[in-house]
């Protein structure tokens, strides 16, 4: 560990410091690094004005984060990453979404629930009526993983997609 007295070696960022981190000393005498407050303000975006008429808040369900979103359909506020930003879009013009869930395999050993996925995101508006689709299918044996499955009509297919195994 580097002498509390001695600055960093240049290496490190020159200067004895690493670029947007600020060295300290600590009662203990350690060095610790802390992110400099010029760093942590750059990531904070100033909030777009949004049309009052227009805006509505949503929760970013795309990773772990929840972002707070809000968005009037054009400007986002509160995404950290361009991927949040798209999802209030479109949670705007038409709210969509991937579905995961089981189908029923029939086989002689008994009945088996097999994992599956649509195949692409669909309107949120039509997941009951595509889960009554799926909870309906029987399978007579079990399929391969990647196995596409289809349900609906024939002018409203939806296509499933086996994600797992049964135990
Ligand atoms: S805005 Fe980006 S970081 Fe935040 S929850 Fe959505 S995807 Fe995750």
């Amino acid at each position: 560990m580097a002498h509390p007295n001695r600055p960093l070696s240049p290496s490190l960022g020159g200067e004895g410091r690493v670029r947007g981190r600020v060295p300290l000393k600590t009662d203990l005498g350690f060095l610790i690094m802390e992110k400099s407050s010029e760093k942590k303000t750059k990531r904070k975006k100033e909030p777009k004005p949004l049309n009052r008429d227009k805006a509505k808040r949503y929760t970013c369900i795309v990773c772990p984060a929840c972002c707070d979103l809000e968005t009037d359909g054009t400007d986002v506020n509160g995404a950290r990453c361009p991927k949040g930003e798209a999802f209030a879009r479109q949670e705007v013009i038409m709210p969509l979404r991937l579905i995961t869930t089981t189908v029923r395999c029939e086989i002689s050993t008994g009945t088996k629930l097999l994992p599956v996925k649509t195949s692409f995101p669909v309107p949120l508006s039509r997941v009951p009526e595509m889960m009554r689709q799926i909870k309906a299918l029987r399978l007579s044996e079990i399929p391969d993983i990647g196995t596409r499955l289809t349900t609906g009509s024939a002018s409203e297919p939806v296509e499933w997609v086996v994600t797992g195994e049964v135990d």
